[in-house]
């Protein structure tokens, strides 16, 4: 049995292979794969009793200066891609909070970014996809060839085929720096409103959110917004190798607990002085927890959940005190907080999470059944408010809260390669 092959580090019972891909895999299995990527995902959404690895297929990388067009092999990470694209003056459209992902995998979760206000999700910028399928073989998909599997694929969780490279949009920047700023805010309202404010001026915005150090129910959090420095003669020149610490081991027992969350909130809420304008790299700005390798460890040897979902911007208010109640009820403990707008853009995926609303994603500590009765609760909320839960995500959800979160997955079916599966579809389908 593998271990850490999702992010939360949650026990996992069955034994799970890992198989090298190759153009001929599919004609000589029949036991169910999943295409595996860097097992950023935090449950089991990537996981499968078979999975099949792109790590030693082929990369590659072509850039079209002309169209800013990318096209790449899936096997790329966010990383690798930058490092290429940036010093040629382009930008991924959207990237999560860590660069070590797949493009694989930030296909197959349709990718939300800290600028969905302005763009939306990765698969509004998608122009193409080349897919394997075990059933018709190699085929490309876009708008105009085989589009239903091409919105299936986007969003598709790894269940229409293995993505082998894609073509993509690209940003143009000037400037491996950004400007940016941060506010601090003590209630809901606060931060919509400054967050409204941001909005309009700044094309990345994100929220953190601290959950335990509640100050007559209300919680306390800081604004971080940020653009790209259009500054011309700011060459966008080859950033240093980044320094990383790495968390060295797991430990029997989780070093996340009220008390250190208390602190480390405490102490990150005071070093984060309000700030007008300042001037940051674009990695320490996007993947500031990329500096501390496997930091996941830190919740010891029974992992942790994140959860992360989004209810519509007008339910958002009310959702956010019963869910405050609900917290307070309950004794579990609220690690990092994210808080997030989603704008109106749509997502072209059948199962793409981002939708107007309000996101967040929390880390919670594995505490066994009180964890998982609390995150039901938290589910009959989110629903309640017609919100949905994000796959990525997730180690837990009903088939009946997965329906309930993404009404075309029975257009989404049609799309499904019949040789893959995964532990979440088995759970969800
Ligand atoms: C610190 C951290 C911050 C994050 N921040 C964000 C964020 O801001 N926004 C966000 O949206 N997500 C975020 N995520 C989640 C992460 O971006 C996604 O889970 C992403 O899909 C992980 O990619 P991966 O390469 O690790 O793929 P895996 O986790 O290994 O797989 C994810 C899915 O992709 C499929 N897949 C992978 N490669 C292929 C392929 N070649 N062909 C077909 N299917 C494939 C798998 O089958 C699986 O269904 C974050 C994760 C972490 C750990």
């Amino acid at each position: 049995m593998k271990k850490n092959l999702s992010w939360g580090n949650l026990p996992i019972e069955k034994d799970i292979e890992i198989l090298d891909y190759d153009k001929k895999f599919f004609n000589k299995s029949e036991i169910k794969i999943l295409t595996h990527g860097k097992g950023r995902s935090y449950g089991d959404v990537c996981l499968n009793t078979r999975l099949l690895s792109l790590a030693n297929h082929k990369k590659f990388l072509k850039v079209d200066k002309e169209n800013s067009l990318l096209t790449c092999s899936s096997n790329l990470t966010i990383k690798e891609v930058l490092n290429e694209i940036v010093p040629k003056g382009y930008f991924l459209p959207v990237v999560p909070g860590t660069q070590n992902i797949t493009i694989g995998g930030a296909i197959a979760n349709d990718i939300h970014g800290k600028n969905h206000h302005t763009s939306g999700s990765i698969g509004n910028f998608v122009k193409s996809i080349e897919l394997h399928r075990s059933d018709i073989g190699m085929i490309t998909c876009d708008e105009n060839n085989n589009k239903s599997v091409f919105n299936s694929t986007i969003g598709g969780l790894g269940l229409t085929g293995t993505i082998i490279s894609i073509t993509i949009e690209l940003k143009k920047i000037n400037s491996i720096y950004m400007e940016t700023v941060s506010k601090k805010f003590y209630s809901f309202k606060e931060f919509i409103e400054l967050n409204n404010n941001f909005e309009k001026n700044y094309e990345y915005c994100v929220g953190w959110l601290d959950l335990v150090n509640l100050r007559k129910g209300s919680f306390r959090g800081v604004l971080l917004a940020g653009n790209h420095l259009n500054n011309e003669t700011d060459k966008v020149n080859i950033l240093k190798k980044s320094r990383q610490i790495s968390f060295p081991l797991t430990l029997p027992f989780s070093l996340i607990n009220k008390i250190t969350i208390k602190i480390l909130n405490s102490l990150y809420f005071a070093i984060n002085k309000e700030k007008k304008s300042t001037k940051q790299t674009y990695r320490s700005f996007f993947f500031p927890l990329d500096i501390i390798n496997n930091w996941n460890k830190a919740y010891g040897k029974n992992g942790f959940f994140q959860y992360q979902f989004v209810v519509p911007s007008k339910y958002a208010e009310s959702f956010i005190s019963k869910f405050i109640e609900i917290l307070n009820e309950n004794n579990q403990t609220p690690a990092l907080t994210v808080l997030k707008k989603f704008g109106s853009i749509q997502s072209i995926g059948n199962l793409s999470f981002p939708r107007e609303g309000v996101t967040l994603a929390i880390d919670f500590p594995n505490k066994g059944n009180s964890t998982l009765k609390f995150l039901q609760l938290l589910d009959k909320l989110v629903i309640s408010h017609e919100g949905a839960l994000y796959p990525a995500k997730d180690a837990r959800m009903s088939k009946e809260i997965f329906e309930k979160s993404f009404p075309n997955k029975n257009i989404f079916k049609r799309d499904i390669d019949p040789l893959f599966s995964s532990f979440f579809w088995e759970r969800v389908k």
